[in-house]
């Protein structure tokens, strides 16, 4: 079971594509116009989103575009406009794959199971991991800090975690970019910087007084253990 989004201005096409993805077992929700479709692909927190390029209010590529902004959500456009030049601008915006109308369910569905191989990931880890007073439960995402819940956003958390699986390394931002949000060319020094003062404030340390998170100018930002380092 998948939570999908289909952003789909043609009546038509998104009623038929509801049907079908419902009877295969997943949970649609439909958007016929770019704003609302963003809005969604926001706050429903989808799994997939099936996007399409031609909309009535804003175009689907801009809407890649916004929603490439704050999600790494898996995006298949769906086109009309079968010239290389959107798909590729679209490709280039960070969609994941892209399906030229008309297309079969099975079509779909072997494309949505494409995506979501490549960006879940995988094997939930289920071994606790402790560094210091720190204690991550990956199996049910939760911190602790000295035995006190830490109350991390999901994106805090796969930063914290992608830190924490290579302890003592530096981490830099690109790759933080590319483990955390799936963006692997970059664009967004900005974002890994915002979520690692949030995470942390979260942690009670600061920049000033890292303890957990030190941050090596220029190059990135490691995780340790203070009770160890000197
Ligand atoms: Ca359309």
């Amino acid at each position: 079971m998948t939570r999908v989004l289909v952003v789909e201005d043609d009546p038509e096409i998104g009623r038929l594509l509801r049907r079908n993805l419902t009877e295969l077992g997943h949970v649609v929700t439909v958007a016929t116009e770019g704003g609302a479709g963003l809005a969604l692909a926001v706050t429903d927190e989808p799994q997939v989103v099936l996007l399409d390029l031609g909309l009535p209010d804003i175009g689907g590529q801009r809407v890649l575009e916004m929603l490439r902004g704050v999600s790494s959500v898996p995006v298949i456009i769906i086109t009309a406009q079968d010239d290389d030049v959107s798909v590729v601008r679209a490709l280039d915006a960070g969609a994941d794959d892209f399906l030229t109308k008309p297309f079969g369910t099975e079509q779909l569905a072997a494309r949505m199971r494409a995506v979501l191989r490549r960006t879940e990931p995988g094997q939930r880890p289920t071994q606790e991991v402790r560094i210091g007073e720190l204690l991550i439960e990956p199996a049910a995402r939760t911190v602790l800090m000295a035995d006190n819940p830490v109350d991390l956003s999901r994106k805090e958390y796969d930063l914290l975690w992608v830190l924490a699986t290579r302890l003592g390394e530096v981490v830099t931002k690109r790759e933080l970019l590319a483990e955390v949000w799936q963006l692997p060319f970059g664009g967004g020094d900005r974002t890994v910087d915002v979520h690692l003062s949030w995470l942390r404030r979260k942690l009670g340390e600061t920049a000033a007084e890292p303890r957990y998170l030190q941050t090596v100018r220029g190059v990135g930002v490691r995780l340790v253990d203070p009770g160890t380092e000197h």
